[in-house]
């Protein structure tokens, strides 16, 4: 394992500009792809919490950061994003070491897309305008938005860069302050990236960071009166209740939760890029997406060749240590994960299983790429979120009997379409019930437009103009722009 950039002995909390070592629980921060300790992480309790809450508060309150204007803030945000560029290898090597994400991909894609977070959200705020009404001519009223507040931003281990620089992004873009929640399995690389704010010139307490797990740090955080608004990325369970606690205290959240996205093929399909697609679909970032492409629907006609076809590309995957820039498939996070995700390739019933299964011997996380065909929609694997290198097959025979799939879910985060024919396309893109559609293309996270989910997917959207009405409020001021005559009350009659 390479040993160029220094991983902290403890990973702390970061508050005010300091980091902050909590009294509470210590625990182990694990390499995914050999099994090692590599760091411990100091947990957080409410008592830090609430500082970090004091500090986001009080920047928000008496800081500068709201206070500057769109083009300040902007060169500040232009600066983290140079920084995150500068120190892209070392936060991926770092978000390697806890996540066992290939680094590949973590370079190639995740810390490109965490500076273009931050330049992104510069713009947006930088052109984002207010309104002017003239209802009455004798009126003026202006509408112009403000920041909310103390912004609580928790993210999930599965991709913690570039989900959690997101909503810091959009979040302090619009002059509010944040407390980051990461995952307590991965908080290195989220660590280093909240100093390297600060070193762009973020004032401290603008962005805290409380590390630990969820139930503790992360509740008490979402339980605390000092926060305005919740961002949340995560499960389905886990959404659920953090909404129904925030709702309690008219707290607005967005939430971007599961997803068992359908990945249809039709015979009209370029099929060479549809398999290329449906595998990367599946099997990027170690198989632990939210938008995985988990379910492949193919038309029934092609289907044998198509499936022969997936599983020979699946059985050439090189799996591996995610440190080795061949590495295509890594660990995934951690031995109960896997034995989760394996544990749908037990009890088949009428599925079958067509490769995998099993878990991969020797040291670290690693798993047999499992595939296997559903005898239909209604199977445990077809219905339930696995996040992991696991994919269910269902035929179908008419683009009806697809979109009708593809619906059947309690999901709906994203939906991929193969196919040439552009009623087909078309159709599918009105039809299908998910927040993103995906039409010969894989994965294509357009930054700027509203991504979220349906249904158990979510509530809320992220991008451009999702943020920007979320993280502001408008404030409607109304002036008098002659002297109208006022009704006298009690004057002379
Ligand atoms: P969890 O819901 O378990 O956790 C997400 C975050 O919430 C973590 O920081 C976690 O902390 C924290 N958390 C957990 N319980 C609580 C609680 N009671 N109160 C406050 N915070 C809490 O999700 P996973 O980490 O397991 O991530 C996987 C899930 O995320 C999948 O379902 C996936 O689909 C979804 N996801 C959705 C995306 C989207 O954009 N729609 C993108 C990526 C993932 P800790 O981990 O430290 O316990």
């Amino acid at each position: 394992m390479l040993t160029k950039w220094q991983v902290p002995q403890a990973v702390t909390s970061h508050i005010a500009g300091s980091s902050a070592t909590a009294q509470g629980q210590r625990l182990p921060i694990v390499y995914p792809g050999d099994g090692r300790i590599v760091s411990e992480l100091c947990e957080a309790d409410a008592h830090v919490v609430d500082m970090a809450v004091g500090a986001a508060r009080e920047a928000f309150d008496h800081g500068p950061w709201r206070r500057m204007g769109t083009e300040e803030r902007g060169i500040i945000m232009h600066r983290v994003a140079a920084l995150v560029t500068a120190h892209a290898e070392e936060l991926a090597w770092l978000e390697c070491l806890n996540s066992g994400l290939p680094m590949a991909r973590l370079q190639r894609i995740h810390m490109p897309r965490a500076a273009q977070n931050f330049t992104m959200f510069a713009e947006v705020a930088s052109q984002a305008a207010g309104q002017v009404f003239t209802q009455d001519p004798r009126c003026l009223t202006m509408v112009t938005r403000h920041p909310v507040g103390v912004a609580a931003l928790l993210s999930p281990w599965n991709a913690p860069v570039p989900l959690t620089s997101m909503k810091i992004a959009a979040a302090i873009a619009f002059g509010n302050s944040a407390v980051v929640k990461p995952s307590e399995l991965t908080p290195l690389a989220v660590a280093r990236l909240v100093q390297l704010i600060e070193e762009a010139g973020v004032p401290p307490g603008v962005v805290n960071l409380v590390n630990g797990r969820g139930p503790i740090t992360g509740q008490a955080l979402i339980n605390h009166d000092g926060v305005d608004l919740v961002s949340f990325t995560g499960g389905t369970a886990t959404g659920r209740a953090i909404a129904s606690s925030a709702a309690a205290r008219l707290v607005p959240v967005t939430m971007e939760l599961g997803g068992k996205s359908a990945n249809i093929i039709f015979a009209s399909a370029d099929l060479d890029r549809a398999l290329d697609g449906a595998l990367l679909g599946i099997f990027s970032n170690n198989g632990q997406q939210c938008l995985a492409g988990s379910r492949i629907l193919v038309q029934r006609s092609i289907a044998d060749d198509f499936i022969q076809r997936f599983l020979a590309r699946t059985a050439a995957l090189r799996i591996g240590d995610p440190m080795d820039p061949a590495t295509e498939l890594g660990p995934v996070i951690s031995d109960a994960h896997r034995r989760h995700v394996l544990s749908f390739a037990d009890n088949l019933g009428d599925d079958r299983l067509l490769i995998g299964g099993g878990a991969i011997d020797g040291p670290g996380f690693y798993l047999e790429p499992t595939v296997v065909l559903a005898a239909s929609n209604a199977s445990v694997r077809a219905q339930t979120e696995m996040f992991g290198p696991f994919a269910t097959f269902i035929l179908f025979d008419t683009e009806d009997e697809a979109i009708a799939i593809a619906n059947d879910s309690r999901f709906g985060l994203a939906a991929y379409v193969w196919t040439d024919h552009l009623p087909t396309a078309l159709r599918c893109s009105r039809e299908i019930r998910a927040g993103v559609i995906w039409v010969n293309t894989p994965m294509m996270r357009e930054l700027r437009a509203p991504f979220g989910g349906f249904k158990d997917s979510g509530m809320g959207r992220e991008g451009a103009q999702d943020c920007l009405a979320f993280y502001t409020e408008p404030t409607t001021a109304s002036f008098a722009m002659t002297q109208p005559p006022l009704q006298k009350l009690g004057g002379e009659g």
